[in-house]
């Protein structure tokens, strides 16, 4: 797979703390004088934010295709990798992303089951080079990341309706993706303290920097 330079993602199930991480993170990396861009997945331009209601609209539940989904999140990501994306990263621009094609593979190719194949034939057509250089996959279990989210109290969308044993799934696939692909994903206990998995967070993406 060829990377970009700069572009860093980070995964996890909801919940994990991909929010709270990233938050941190720009922070800690603006105060250092590095010119940063956040972005969320699916969404971040104004067209793959309109394909993000789509995908999350929770009418949509049982209607949705597998592979509808799979080609609107790669939609959404098309649009995102051409107007905002690649223009940063040409200005020397750090991008980070909450989520991005890893989900992907987590979600659609191992959770649904359509496939890693599948999954990385579009992922390269979807992105050519412009795939993240590192990823840190927030490791937690279901149970745990579930009794996070609860506190949020806000009703949950068509993906956050599915059942505990399709994020078991798709925690195993964010596993298999950092045991498969060592050199652009590396997965941390995110079971402790939001400053600790901060620590192992940030000494990932200053090696690269
Ligand atoms: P995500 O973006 O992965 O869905 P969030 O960053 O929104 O996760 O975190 C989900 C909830 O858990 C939030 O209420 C957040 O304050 C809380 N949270 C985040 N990190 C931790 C942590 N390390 N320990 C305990 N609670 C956390």
């Amino acid at each position: 797979m060829q990377t970009a330079k700069r572009f860093f993602s980070l995964e996890g199930i909801d919940g994990s703390g991909k929010s709270t991480q990233i938050d941190m993170l720009i922070e800690k990396l603006t105060a250092e004088g590095y010119s940063v861009v956040k972005l969320r997945e699916p969404g971040g331009a104004k067209i793959s934010e309109r394909v993000r209601e789509i995908l999350l609209d929770a009418s949509f539940k049982g209607v949705m295709g597998d592979k509808t989904e799979l080609l609107l999140y790669n939609a959404a990501r098309a649009q995102v990798i051409h107007e905002i994306i690649q223009p940063a990263l040409d200005a020397g621009k750090i991008v980070i992303a909450d989520r991005f094609a890893w989900s992907t593979f987590a979600y659609q190719g191992y959770a649904r089951g359509l496939g890693a194949g599948m999954v990385q034939k579009l992922t390269e057509l979807t992105c050519g080079s412009c795939f993240p250089e590192l990823t840190v996959v927030l490791d937690l279990t279901v149970e745990r990341s579930r009794a996070r989210t609860v506190k949020r109290g806000e009703a949950p969308d068509r993906l956050e309706q599915e059942k505990a044993d399709f994020f078991e799934r798709v925690r195993q696939g964010y596993l298999a993706a950092a045991r498969e692909y060592p050199e652009c994903v590396a997965a941390i206990d995110a079971d402790r303290s939001p400053e600790e998995v901060f620590g192992d967070l940030y000494k990932l993406i200053k090696s690269r920097l």
